[in-house]
């Protein structure tokens, strides 16, 4: 256990949070670098690889089906000298092929019927790219809303949105792009979460037993996606393409609250379209799987399989990276430095070890889902789970000395390992706190719904969970240290059990 330490760790979470990676969203290059180098790792260690057979051979990878949206590397929006190939979001997200050169016209809001109309009577926008301005919301809105608030807020924004490209398209216009002037009430972060954009991608599973998750709301962003192809900008785009019209923003912001003229745009700024949408509906996405038999001639058919996800959110549509070093570099390079100190013991556990690094987390927990449905070990014969997810860091639910842990001893799913791990954190200096409002969200939950006993460490969330700050420099190299030491310490204590752990239901404390 003492070979597991701070430098290691901190190292392998460095890697897999590189920028270079990308987000390392589900099924994109950066999470398939993360999975080959998870696999080198296990290779080098002399593990066996337990993934699916290739040519009846076995290897450290396991596919599951997924369905890949795409925007095409060639899209360009292009206004007057303006030349951007990101900072966009499309609505819909239906596949399109669209290859366009026109004037762009501000239209203000986009009203097209009545006294408000913000065109003039008569007018065409044939062959035109309208520019519209996002109104945003009446009054003054809270500062910190919650991500259910931000879509119970946004999504009537995003219908009118839709409405309104349909109606210029009534009046010829070929496309429709959206600024947004400001951003009060998360519009970015809901196209963050479910829009196509460049480097983007929105993905379903395809698979029996999956949680589709976000991924069919796409689709309902601008109202089915049967207008003409709609952009919206991200905020500091929008400020770009607002200054290549020639439009006042502080003029536009007092339009927008209802206390102004419409602003005048500089007339016959040329531009145009070019936006390939693609839908792979027989993608690819992997897991990776090693294990380490165990020496006891019964009690090795029988495994403990540690998990962790090596997948994050990917890209923000203006391009920033989400590089998830907490979630789940920290979780992921524990399982690596778990592996190694496995790999190096001299003496040997009875039960077999298995290791399992998933994908699709972020998504609906799809890798683990597929894993607990088809695994490369017998479900029978897994008699407990140990996960690790966001590891590096504290915050309200832990403090440096403390993990957070689910099931709790006031949860009815409460068992021997995770009794037995309590006395553990103590010898390791910490203590737990219940992680019970995490039970159902990360995937050690899928082996629980299979009846396996699970435990899963955590830090809670924090200031920088799911935001593009999630910086490996942030992490805390020593508390990511004593749990991966307790992750390896409550396995050994099982892997050399007589009995298997069981469950002990609701109790009155931890030990
Ligand atoms: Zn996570």
């Amino acid at each position: 256990m003492a070979t597991i330490e701070a430098k290691e760790l901190l190292a392998h979470a460095t890697w897999l949070a590189a920028e270079e990676r990308g987000g390392r969203l589900t099924g994109s290059p950066g999470q398939q670098a993360a999975a080959d180098y998870i696999a080198k790792h296990f290779a080098a260690l002399g593990l066996e690889p337990l993934g699916e057979e290739v040519d009846g051979k076995r290897t450290f990878f396991q596919h599951y089906g997924i369905a890949r949206t795409h925007v095409a590397e060639t899209s360009r929006l292009k206004v007057g000298a303006l030349d951007l190939a990101d900072g966009f979001a499309v609505l819909g997200g239906k596949p399109v092929e669209v290859k366009l050169e026109g004037k762009l016209t501000f239209c203000g809001l986009g009203r097209v019927k009545g006294a408000a109309s913000d065109l003039a009577p008569e007018q065409s926008l044939a062959g035109q790219i309208a520019v519209v301005a996002i109104k945003g919301p009446r009054g003054e809105v809270a500062k910190d809303l919650s991500v259910e608030q931000k879509f119970g807020m946004c999504f009537p924004v995003f219908g009118q949105l839709g409405r309104t490209a349909k109606g210029l398209a009534g009046k010829g216009a070929a496309a429709v792009v959206f600024v947004l002037v400001d951003d009060a009430i998360g519009m970015s972060d809901v196209l963050n979460y479910l829009a196509v954009a460049p480097g983007k991608d929105v993905l379903a599973p395809r698979f029996e037993g999956a949680d589709a998750g976000m991924s069919g709301m796409a689709a309902m962003l601008g109202g089915g996606g049967d207008g003409p192809p709609s952009l919206v900008l991200s905020v500091p785009t929008s400020a770009k393409v607002l200054a290549e019209l020639a439009i006042d923003a502080d003029a536009l912001r007092k339009f927008l609250k209802g206390d102004g003229e419409r602003p005048t745009a500089k007339a016959d700024v040329g531009g145009g379209l070019n936006l390939a949408i693609t839908h792979e509906a027989d993608a690819k996405a992997s897991n990776v799987c090693a294990v380490l038999r165990g020496s006891d001639p019964k009690l090795a058919a029988e495994a403990i399989v540690y998990s962790a996800h090596m997948d994050h959110v990917g890209r923000r549509f203006d391009g920033e990276v989400f590089n998830g070093a907490d979630d789940n570099a920290s979780g992921s390079a524990g399982l690596l430095a778990i592996a190694s100190a496995w790999a190096k013991s001299k003496e040997k556990q009875k039960r077999s070890i298995v290791f399992l690094s998933v994908s699709g987390e972020e998504l609906g927990l799809w890798g683990s889902a597929y894993y607990a449905n088809n695994p490369t070990w017998p479900a029978d014969q897994i008699v407990a789970n140990i996960n690790t997810d966001m590891i590096g860091r504290s915050g309200p639910e832990s403090g440096p000395m403390e993990v957070t842990v689910t099931p709790s001893h006031g949860h009815k799913m409460f068992s021997t390992i995770v009794r037995d791990s309590a006395v553990f954190a103590e010898q390791l200096g910490c203590t737990f706190t219940s992680g019970d409002k995490y039970y159902t969200r990360s995937d050690h939950y899928n082996f629980a719904q299979k009846g396996i006993p699970v435990v899963f460490f955590c830090n809670g969330e924090h200031e920088d969970y799911h935001q593009v700050t999630d910086h490996a420099d942030k992490l805390d190299g020593a508390k990511m240290e004593r749990i991966a030491r307790l992750s390896f310490w409550t396995g050994w204590s099982v892997a050399n059990a007589d009995e298997r752990p069981r469950k002990l239901g609701r109790q009155p404390s931890w030990r």
